[in-house]
């Protein structure tokens, strides 16, 4: 079932419809899950359903059509506030909460959470990046969320509840938002694909409309190449390709893609630059040849999480996706090695080829390759829980380095004594 695009969560959406029905929706709501999973689109459209003019909230269905429901759509509500963390900061600022030091009290969400709702029904704050309330933040906040003003609605966003203050979390109904199941994160690829496809073919339409213009000088079709000449300078200009495919998620990588997406949306994307997937074989290549050129390799792993963005939890996954190669790497060669075939079916003509190589190239006997895939596994589970990224990645090379040499004490290095992230 999807509820408006959402896929995935339909308990949390029965959830809300039974607690609305009884009158007894809380207040405070925490919505923790990893990234990419729709907790903000849930939230959004959650904030939708309760500002409709038109349908009754019960029915969980927003009519999307009425004032309310368009300013919503927009991010223009007048009753609908959002919070997020500027991109430039290391915590949501106190000042977006009760305002500068020299308005202190009279801006800010505490405040616009006070006034009378426009709409005459009830205030919705959607807070985003609720990982990142510091001390200051949270006890401006405290009030508010002990007791909101009347009928107001505060959303909080976050991962989990390990990063979230005990403060917050003690005043807030948590709601627990899980990964998505693989099938779904297909799906929803496809579903992106298809819109990206249709929008290519608008954009290529449009130009050869415009240029047709051009050419007759007729104006014939002009408000046609008005529209889509906007969605050119916006989508195209950043990403369209010469062939005006631009973007669009390839096919054929779609079911890998999904298998490797943590059950995120977000992260999918991330790995869906075919570059990202070249280098991942470049990368399998020079690992079954014995990595040799440590600076090399460095470089370019820096440059594939690079381009993935700022946003860590993208990065995060091209770098899983990489040790997830690695590590499946090691216990084929184990399987290799012992005379075995892996469980999973008949190796392609390529992991042959590899794994021919390998055996030359490594040091390592069926027991030494498979020590290599679990050590691969602890460093995997590092990645999960935010370690800091750089020093992970450094560790982790000199371990494979370490493990070529033949120096199989490297094995005795415990990768739980790096520091995870504040
Ligand atoms: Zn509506």
């Amino acid at each position: 079932m999807s509820w408006f695009g959402i896929e995935g969560h339909d308990e949390i959406v029965r959830r809300f419809q039974r607690a609305i029905a009884q009158g007894r929706i809380a207040s405070t709501f925490l919505f923790l899950g990893p990234s990419g999973i729709g907790k903000r689109m849930f939230a959004e459209r959650l904030a939708m359903t309760l500002q409709c003019e038109k349908n009754d909230p019960r029915l969980m269905e927003p009519c999307g059509k009425c004032m309310s429901c368009r300013q919503a759509l927009a991010h223009e509500h007048p009753d609908i506030l959002y919070v997020s963390k500027p991109e430039d900061r290391a915590f949501i600022p106190i000042d977006l909460f009760i305002g500068p030091k020299d308005a202190r009290r009279q801006i800010g969400l505490c405040s616009e959470l006070a006034k009378k709702p426009i709409y005459e029904k009830r205030k919705i704050a959607i807070i985003d990046d609720a990982d990142y309330f510091n001390l200051e933040g949270a006890n401006a906040m405290l009030k508010t969320l002990e007791e909101p003003p009347k009928n107001a609605i505060l959303i909080l966003i976050g991962t989990s509840a390990a990063r979230q203050l005990p403060t917050i979390r003690s005043r807030c109904q948590i709601l627990r938002f899980s990964p998505l199941e693989i099938p779904v994160v297909e799906s929803i690829l496809y579903q992106k694909r298809a819109e990206q496809l249709a929008l290519a073919e608008s954009v290529a339409e449009a130009v050869s409309v415009q240029k047709e213009t051009k050419r007759t000088g007729k104006t014939a079709g002009k408000s046609v190449g008005k529209n889509a000449g906007k969605s050119v300078g916006k989508t195209a200009g950043k990403s369209a390709s010469k062939d005006g495919a631009g973007d669009v998620i390839r096919e054929e990588l779609i079911p890998r893609i999904a298998a490797h997406s943590n059950g995120s949306i977000q992260e999918a994307l991330a790995l869906a630059d075919p570059d990202f997937w070249e280098f991942r074989n470049r990368f399998l290549r020079l690992l079954a040849e014995g990595v040799r050129e440590r600076d090399a390799l460095v470089g370019e792993i820096d440059q594939q999480l690079e381009s993935a963005g700022k946003v860590p939890a993208l990065r995060r996954a091209r770098l899983r996706v990489m040790l997830e190669t690695v590590s499946d790497f090691f216990r084929r060669l184990s399987f290799r090695l012992s005379g075995f075939q892996p469980a999973d079916g008949a190796a392609s003509e390529e992991w042959r080829v590899l794994l021919e190589t390998a055996v030359q190239s490594w040091p390592l006997d069926a027991e030494g390759a498979a020590s290599a895939a679990l050590k691969t596994a602890d460093y995997l589970e590092l990645v999960q829980r935010n370690v800091h990224q750089p020093t992970l990645l450094d560790a982790w090379i000199d371990e494979i380095l370490r493990i070529r040499s033949g120096d199989l004490a490297a094995f005795l290095f415990a990768p739980w004594s790096l520091n995870p992230n504040p």
